[in-house]
């Protein structure tokens, strides 16, 4: 059977108010499949002509057209619909997910269904908001007049592109904005759906508008462009830095979900048995190509040799191959400049600490983006594989010898997105919750979060938090709406 999925366009169009479009320029870049690294399709490539439309059409929905002024129960009607819709597409956006970006097949359905729960949830939750209202007795009410931000700028990254599109276009569409999404150059396939989606959904002609892109061409357009109102970009700490520039010539709202390099602490009491599966977890599913990868594992001295070993001797056994079987743990890399970055760094770690799995590429495997779950130990903190973030199948494991070395370590980089700590000891692990400089922490298991939890990172992690009704913060304006109920004392300036 082939692994290529049906349907392929031949050339992946923009969807600007409602209509599949090419680039204004006619140009188009290649997209490939990263199990042989051929070019399989083409999209449109856009520049700031195509985002002046797309933002032109965004505007036009957002002052006349329905859906900023729509009652939440109806905006949330349609979102529950391109729930449904993706929900029953689950298995065809999967299978397109998997052949565009080397995700094995079973871990790209479960990216789907949550991509469905975030419109869902979202859906929920405008309907059941409620917003400030505040009396002074006798004198005044206050409320908030919560109003949606305007036209939304997305940028997302190629790591589970479908699921990290949706997590931006559920809240900033639940609050009422109109908006332009700019994917991933890597990985525009699934993203291509999300027109057919929201259509068969019925959501508005004009709110949503996607161009596909280079980020120095079309992101930075949608970045700089004065008709955004605000920007929300996932992707490396470093892209996040000239955004945020870019963005201070308008003053515009930002929310940045950057880079990770991510602990996992295990002390001697944990069960290990349970860690183990969690932190192999933790770092090698999604290929590792994961924001809140627990790539550095910091292992008590009285448990080190035992968990090193056992840890290696299950990153060997993990099965590498064919994206789209449903037995394969670990798939391909993305594309073959990513592969030749994490490459590199295995090579770095091969003088940096102590082999144990993997090293380059597997047994029987010589042609596409694949690299052998890599294990290193004995790695010390000032290695680059403990400080810089690799995104792929490659694990940094070092010893400590006491409670306050293991917090030091952990916080010992200039990321400060998630940390795991494993321990049976309750004190001891809200301590170091507590410590740590992390966004988010896990006790005793590997990242399983609530929608309803904030979600983000410190340090160079990133800025702002979302998740639940801090998206719907971050989407809408609050506006205080003060009125007089009795006498306001004032003074009388020139009466006297
Ligand atoms: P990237 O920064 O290279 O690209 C992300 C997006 O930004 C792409 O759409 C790209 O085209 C665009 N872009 C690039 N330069 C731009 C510019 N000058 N102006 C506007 N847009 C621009 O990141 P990536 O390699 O696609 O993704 C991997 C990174 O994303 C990793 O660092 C990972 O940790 C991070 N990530 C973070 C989270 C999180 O929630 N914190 C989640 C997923 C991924």
């Amino acid at each position: 059977m082939s692994r290529k999925p049906e349907n392929i366009p031949a050339v992946i169009p923009h969807y600007i108010d409602g209509e599949r479009v090419e680039s204004v320029s006619g140009e188009t870049f290649g997209v490939l499949d990263p199990v042989t690294n051929e070019t399989y399709t083409q999209a449109a490539s856009g520049d700031k002509a195509d985002i002046d439309l797309a933002v032109a059409a965004a505007t036009r929905a957002f002052e006349e057209g329905p859906w900023p002024r729509m009652k939440a129960r109806e905006r949330a009607r349609i979102l529950n619909r391109i729930a449904d819709i993706t929900e029953t597409r689950g298995h065809e956006l999967a299978a397109m997910e998997t052949y565009d970006t080397g995700l094995p097949i079973t871990q790209a359905r479960g990216q789907a269904m949550r991509a469905a729960e975030n419109f869902r949830f979202f859906a929920d939750l405008i309907v059941a908001q409620s917003d400030d209202t505040y009396k002074v007795p006798g004198q005044q009410m206050n409320y908030v007049n919560r109003k949606p931000k305007g036209v939304a700028g997305l940028i997302t990254p190629w790591n589970t592109p479908f699921m990290l599109e949706s997590w931006k276009l559920g809240p900033s569409l639940a609050s009422g904005c109109t908006v332009v999404l700019k994917p991933a150059e890597f990985t525009p396939l699934s993203a291509s759906l999300w027109a057919g989606i929201f259509e068969e959904a019925e959501l508005p002609k004009g709110v949503f508008n996607l161009v596909n892109g280079l980020g120095e061409t079309a992101g930075d357009a949608l970045v700089k462009h004065e008709g955004t109102d605000l920007i929300s970009f996932t992707g490396e700490s470093s892209t996040g830095k000239l955004i945020f520039r870019n963005c201070a010539e308008h003053l515009k709202a930002m929310s940045m979900e950057l880079g990770g390099k991510s602990p996992a602490v295990m002390f001697a009491d944990a069960d290990l048995d349970e860690a183990l599966d969690s932190t192999l977890f933790g770092v090698f599913s999604l290929n590792g190509e994961r924001c809140t990868a627990g790539s550095r594992i910091l292992v008590e001295r009285a448990i080190y040799d035992e968990f090193c070993e056992r840890y290696a001797e299950r990153a060997r056994k993990i099965r590498v191959g064919d994206p789209s079987d449903t037995s394969t743990e670990v798939g391909a890399l993305v594309h073959p400049e990513h592969f030749e970055k994490v490459m590199s760094y295995v090579e770095i770690g091969k003088g940096e600490g102590r082999l144990l799995a993997g090293g380059g590429r597997p047994e029987g495997l010589p042609e596409g983006n694949y690299v052998a779950p890599t294990v290193f130990a004995d790695v010390k903190p000032d290695a680059r594989i403990f400080q810089e973030e690799i995104f792929g199948p490659v694990v940094a494991i070092t010893p400590f010898d006491s409670e306050d070395e293991a917090l030091a370590l952990a916080n010992d980089t200039r990321y400060g997105l998630a940390a795991y700590v494993w321990t049976n000891d309750l004190r001891r692990g809200h301590r170091m919750a507590q410590g740590i400089e992390a966004g988010m922490v896990w006790l005793n298991s590997h990242n399983v979060r609530d929608l309803r939890s904030p979600f983000g990172g410190v340090k160079a992690s990133g800025l702002g938090h979302e998740g639940g009704y801090r998206s719907l913060d971050f989407y809408s304006d609050q506006q205080a709406v003060h009125i007089t109920l009795g006498d306001v004392h004032t003074p009388r300036f020139g009466a006297h």
